[in-house]
């Protein structure tokens, strides 16, 4: 009987023993999960408190616009006295020629220059009473008016270079006319002039 009252208490006393060590396992698992609860729970504020500052960044960055594109380098101001729209200017063969009719010329030189790429000159164009008898003298019979009948001894006649029946069709766009086409056609003078 006492034997079977100490069994009985050391049984109890035992399940008492491991009552208390299971209290003492779950304490301090409980204890440690609660020391390491607010470093997770920190840890995940850290982790939210960044996404919201990258997702902030991420919303001030300026969206790029189309109508905002940087405007582009000015081009270098190239200057260049050769107007390439333009031929080299009417230097040669104007002296003792009328201004009117060395202006329409220039026009229209300008003009062929710029259709046909080619530059016109002044191959003859004032010539004296003694330079026109000369040519009288020297030219085939019918390439040169006796003196005193020509319009360049009153300067109003060029003969020029490059000449073409192509380019005499424009003539009449500047004043002038080609009063022997197909003979003389690099003969022009102004078209009021007999
Ligand atoms: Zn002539």
């Amino acid at each position: 009987m006492i034997k079977r009252l100490y069994k009985a208490e050391r049984e109890l006393f035992t399940h008492c023993l491991t009552f208390v060590v299971l209290m003492a396992m779950i304490g301090s698992a409980g204890y440690v999960d609660a020391r390491l609860r607010p470093k997770e729970a920190q840890a995940n504020l850290v982790q939210v408190v960044n996404n919201q500052v990258d997702q902030k960044k991420s919303e001030e960055k300026p969206e790029p616009k189309a109508d905002t594109a940087p405007a582009p380098e000015p081009e270098p101001i190239v200057v260049d006295e050769a107007d390439p729209n333009l031929p080299p200017p009417l230097t040669e063969g104007t002296q003792g020629l009328s201004p009117e009719l060395v202006q329409r010329f220039d026009a229209f030189r300008t003009f062929i220059f710029q259709k046909y790429g080619v530059v016109l000159e002044i191959r003859s164009g004032y010539r004296s009473y003694e330079e026109q008898a000369m040519l009288y003298r020297t030219l085939p019979a019918g390439r040169a008016n006796p003196p005193g009948q020509s319009n360049h001894e009153t300067g109003e006649s060029i003969d020029y270079t490059n000449y073409s029946a192509a380019h005499n069709q424009h003539l009449e766009l500047f004043g002038l006319k080609a009063p022997f086409p197909g003979k003389e056609d690099w003969h022009i003078q102004r078209a009021e002039v007999g």
